[in-house]
């Protein structure tokens, strides 16, 4: 069996996200969608609001769970017998970031392959941190996530 973990910290969960975790649940046995419990962060939504969302968003799919994970990423791998990480990539300089990232943990772990899907070109200009951006000075984030976060961004206003 195929276990993928697929980590972030889904501040908000965009379209791009959805994208990336609907193809990555078509490619394994099971996707656990991880989200970070960022102590040094102060989120736009909670951690429990996020794993709300994303359990909503991906209700349909019974191959997908959502839980959160502190600490070392590999060690949530290995807890939840998984063999794969899965990341995407919208840009090179994501790549940047990315590949050192992905040589750390496979040394901290060799059973923790990570696996890069590139980002669908529509979606490849949308970051959480750029939806919050523009969402704060008043700007149309309409397309940029799912209906249930837009109402929810509305909400905070
Ligand atoms: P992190 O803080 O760990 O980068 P994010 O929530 O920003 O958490 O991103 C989680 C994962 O989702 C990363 O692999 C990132 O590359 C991917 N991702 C972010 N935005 C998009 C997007 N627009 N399209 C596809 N993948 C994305």
């Amino acid at each position: 069996m195929r276990v993928a973990v697929f980590p972030g910290s889904f501040d908000p969960v965009t379209n791009g996200h959805l994208d990336l975790i609907r193809r990555g649940a078509g490619m394994f046995d099971r996707l656990i969608i991880g989200v970070l419990v960022n102590i040094g962060k102060t989120p736009l939504f909670s951690i429990e609001e996020r794993v709300d969302m994303l359990s909503a968003l991906t209700r349909e799919f019974p191959q997908i769970s959502v839980k959160t994970f502190e600490g070392l990423l590999v060690d949530f791998v290995e807890a939840e017998g998984a063999t794969v990480v899965l990341r995407g990539l919208r840009t090179p300089q994501d790549f940047s970031y990315e590949l050192p990232l992905a040589q750390a943990n496979y040394k901290l772990n060799k059973h923790a392959d990570t696996i890069f899907l590139a980002t669908a070109p529509e979606y490849s200009y949308i970051s959480s941190s750029g939806v919050k951006e523009i969402f704060r000075f008043g700007g149309e984030i309409r397309e940029m996530v799912p209906g249930i976060v837009y109402e929810r961004l509305i909400r905070l206003k």
